[in-house]
């Protein structure tokens, strides 16, 4: 009998799934993963890649974030990702005035390809305009699953959509296979709260918070599940930011509804403090929130207890000069533009959400294997190709070196935001090395791809993430 070689055996780590760690080599050939299992049973490889002392983990992957010409570039954002552990990027993209979903995803597919390191697929940002919804079903073949409505940024041209636009996209998508994604805030009480403050002078940035009350999440996420029950459409509320929406969904869940969820680092970690401390700069929809009011906790325990699914940036970097006039005026500027929404999150998303859930709070590491892989590849239809470390998935893997500690500098970033809210956070643990397809992307700092390696995932309808407590 001749023994079929493999290219690539990953030996001596701890392998973490969603549910288990246990030591084991993981063996590739080609971009596949071809065999798991005690490194004497595996056939001989090429390349042996010794992960003693690390924990191999599935390719962690950010599912929200915005790439574009007034944030990180194509080229830009995969790096800073890849970098930091990062192995693939489901990034919000728009489509360009008068362009309709399957002309804008065939140009962006070939724009991203030529210039990610990583591989990526799209969420489209749809505006209020029914015509869109023509070029869904076509869209939607081309491989892309998800989409967002924004039911708040009334000042945005078109921005705001109406419940009735809702419905109607809902229920296409539910006919097509695919999810919508909805930022739940009320958009008609948080114009009317902006315009009461601007009225009273109230405009410092502190002034910014008060204007978006918790329960306008908690609204708009009631408004988005029942148009998703009406219309039997899986439901993704993005970024939650508060017990009451936590509850919300909570319920819908245990009614058997197709609703999941997400939150982020700073909804986690920071609170309406910052505003204070960074002015215009931590300004971020929907808004940090009031240190002491029980969100922090809530959300900890949401992606424990597994009500939250996924973890992710929504990284939405601006150059600091679209910032600065928030100082004055954190509403708008004075030609009545809105302050831009946003804050950097992709390059402190990973060393993160270790550090603070894994090595400080002391959740297992098959929680970041779970909000951070298994359940963002289900939830947006790249599971098993994505997502888990499994015989036939591609060869993704981000190894994880629990040891060294390091703070986090701006200075150490790629993207064009200027500052990071986590200036100077001590940090345990780092990404070590990633593969990507069986490549080794990152090696202990360095990159060994260049940008264009990357590919566009066509993605499936969404599969049920993984519920119950993580431990
Ligand atoms: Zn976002």
């Amino acid at each position: 009998m001749t023994t079929p070689r493999v290219d690539t055996i990953v030996k001596g780590g701890q392998v973490v799934t969603s549910s288990d760690v246990f030591e084991a080599a993981v063996a590739i050939r080609g971009e596949r993963i071809v065999a798991i299992g005690p490194e004497a049973m595996l056939p001989p490889a090429d390349r042996v890649i010794d992960a003693s002392g690390k924990y191999v983990l599935p390719g962690l992957i950010d599912c929200h974030l915005h790439v574009g010409s007034e944030y990180d570039d194509w080229k830009t954002a995969p790096l800073a990702a890849a970098r930091t552990g990062l192995t693939t990027l489901l990034p919000f993209v728009t489509y360009e005035e008068g362009e309709t979903l399957p002309v804008a995803v065939r140009r962006l597919r070939e724009e991203a390809a030529a210039l990610s390191v990583l591989d990526f697929g799209f969420h489209v940002i749809l505006n209020h305009e029914p015509a869109i919804l023509d070029g869904l079903a076509e869209a939607v073949g081309l491989g892309v699953t998800s989409y967002k409505l924004f039911m708040t940024y009334k000042k945005r041209p078109k921005r705001m959509v109406s419940d009735e636009f809702i419905a109607r996209t809902m229920d296409r998508l539910a006919g097509l296979g695919g999810i919508c994604q909805l930022h739940c805030e009320n958009g008609d009480v948080l114009c009317y709260l902006e315009d009461r403050a601007i009225a009273e002078g109230r405009t410092g940035p502190t002034d910014f918070p008060p204007t978006c009350p918790d329960w306008t999440e908690e609204e708009a996420i009631n408004r988005a599940i029942l148009i998703g029950k009406l219309t039997g459409c899986p439901v993704y509320v993005v970024h939650l930011s508060t017990r009451l929406g936590l509850e919300r969904i909570r319920r819908a869940q245990a009614e058997g509804q197709r609703v999941w969820t997400e939150t982020c680092p700073q909804y986690l970690l920071l609170d309406e403090g910052e505003m204070a401390r960074l002015g215009p700069f931590a300004k971020i929809g929907p808004p940090l929130r009031p240190a002491g009011g029980g969100d922090h906790a809530s959300l900890w325990q949401g992606t424990e207890s597994g009500v939250i699914q996924s973890v992710a940036s929504d990284h939405s970097p601006r150059v600091p000069a679209a910032k600065e006039p928030g100082r004055k005026n954190i509403f708008v500027d004075d030609q009545g533009r809105p302050i831009p929404f946003g804050a950097p999150s992709l390059e402190t998303l990973a060393p993160l959400m270790w550090s603070e859930g894994v090595a400080k709070r002391g959740l297992p590491p098959s929680w970041m294997a779970r909000v951070m892989a298994e359940n963002p590849a289900r939830v947006f239809g790249l599971y098993p190709r994505k997502g888990a470390i499994r015989i036939g998935a591609d060869a993704d893997l981000t190894i994880w070196d629990p040891e060294p500690t390091w703070t986090i500098r701006q200075a150490q970033h790629l993207g064009i935001a200027g500052f990071t809210p986590y200036e100077g956070w001590e940090i345990r643990g780092r990404a070590w090395m990633t593969l990507v397809r069986g490549q080794v992307v990152l090696n202990q700092g360095e990159l060994e791809q260049k940008p264009g390696f990357g590919r566009f995932l066509p993605r499936g309808g969404p599969r049920a993430p993984l519920g119950g407590p993580v431990r």
